[in-house]
């Protein structure tokens, strides 16, 4: 390993700034980094010939210049080293293999079913990420780390998933995923909830040249959700990933699975529209469904996109609904965080348009009271990948820290 990665020194330091500063404005000159990084010139120069003799940047051609020369511009050496990032979720997993710049270079994908356990996921890992560094050639030694975007509640500190929710198989509890693949792998192994991941691989893969303050929320089964603030994720003493689900949204509201009454949760995860869905259905309302010929005690989710789009008045109003209380919930957090960018991801967002905009026109009308307050609402631009890129992330951010 080259000492930027490993060691803590003024000098050391000195290089990870400049590095950073690399990473981030790449292509960039000489003339820029001196100004962004406060360093004397003589010291840039030389801290640039010892990143270009480590093979840690590569010049990148020449910039435009204001009179005279040309200079020449820099850039990290994106296949210097390598990241896995993994995804542990409750539909889902996913590895993906990448370069230092977040592009994904090979990935593999597994459904989470009910024989989906901490032995037969850790084992998977295993073989998959043997798979993927043998068919790019790639050492192991050239991976910088592994880095796991997981459902929470865990632990970071311990590298343990603790007791995640609504997970189909049994077992997960207390398993201490990053000592087993480090053990396996003989590298570096880190662990946060996949909102955290997420916000972070959506930060560094695109937004962070545009944004320093973003919300990521991720609405499927469950609500999750990460905040990043002047470029950091904000991380708690203890995992509260699933904290908005219980945000307060009607306190007159319905119950939720926690013993409380008017969380989120209660409106505006797949399973809530489900249960709201099939209780109007045995009420009597008219629907497209009932014409479907379908059992009104198990209406599948994606019988209610469908009836969606096809402009069933029952399932528009449960998921407007369902919007309309997640636009309250999003208003109220950014009343208190004034983030420049919420992100929305999870299935309810992803598979349906009408949610996407019934969330954000409400989030936007509660907060019209401060107009000069620039909102925007984005999708993101990893999708499905945004919890293993982040993943990775991490590992290459630690690295730097
Ligand atoms: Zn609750």
């Amino acid at each position: 390993m080259i000492p930027l990665f490993k060691d803590s020194s003024q000098k050391i330091n000195n290089l990870k700034q400049l590095y950073s500063l690399i990473h981030k404005h790449g292509p960039i000159t000489k003339g820029s980094l001196v100004e962004l990084s406060g360093l004397k010139q003589s010291t840039c120069a030389r801290l640039i010939e010892e990143l270009l003799e480590e093979d840690a940047i590569l010049e990148s051609g020449l910039a435009e210049s204001s009179g005279g020369r040309k200079p020449l511009t820099y850039q990290i050496n994106p296949r210097l080293f390598y990241l896995i990032g993994i995804d542990i979720s409750r539909i889902y997993s996913k590895i993906l293999l990448m370069d230092l710049d977040l592009s994904v270079l090979g990935e593999a994908r597994m459904s989470m079913r009910e024989n989906s356990t901490p032995e037969l996921t850790i084992d998977w890992i295993q073989a998959e990420v043997t798979r993927l560094l043998e068919k790019h050639q790639i050492p192991l030694s050239s991976v910088l780390g592994l880095g796991i975007g997981a459902v929470g509640p865990l632990n970071r500190e311990t590298g343990m998933i603790t007791n995640p929710s609504n997970f189909p198989s049994i077992g997960w509890r207390n398993v201490p995923i990053c000592q087993i693949l480090g053990d396996y792998f003989d590298r570096p192994v880190l662990l946060d909830n996949g909102a955290n991941t997420a916000v972070l691989g959506e930060y560094r893969y695109g937004f962070w040249t545009e944004a320093d303050s973003m919300v990521y929320n991720i609405t499927g089964v469950g609500i999750r959700c990460g905040t990043l603030a002047n470029g950091q994720v904000i991380r708690g003493p203890v995992d509260m990933e699933g904290a908005y689900g219980h945000m307060t949204v009607d306190i007159h509201g319905k119950k939720c699975t926690c013993g409380r009454y008017g969380c989120l949760n209660a409106y505006s995860t797949t399973l809530a529209i489900q249960e709201e869905v099939m209780q109007r259905l045995k009420r009597g309302h008219p629907s497209l469904l009932r014409n479907k010929g379908l059992d009104v005690e198990h209406i599948e989710f994606t019988e209610i996109c469908a009836a969606v789009k096809e402009q069933d008045p029952l399932c528009c109003e449960v998921v407007h609904e369902a919007a309309y209380y997640y636009g309250i919930g999003l208003a109220n957090m950014m009343v208190l965080l004034h983030p420049n960018l919420v992100v929305l991801g999870g299935a309810l967002v992803t598979e349906m348009d009408y949610f996407y905009d019934v969330t954000t026109q409400t989030a936007k009308e509660k907060l019209g009271f401060y107009p000069d307050y620039p909102i925007h609402f984005s999708r993101g631009r990893l999708g499905e990948n945004a919890i293993a890129v982040g993943a990775g992330s991490m590992v290459f951010e630690s690295c730097l820290r």
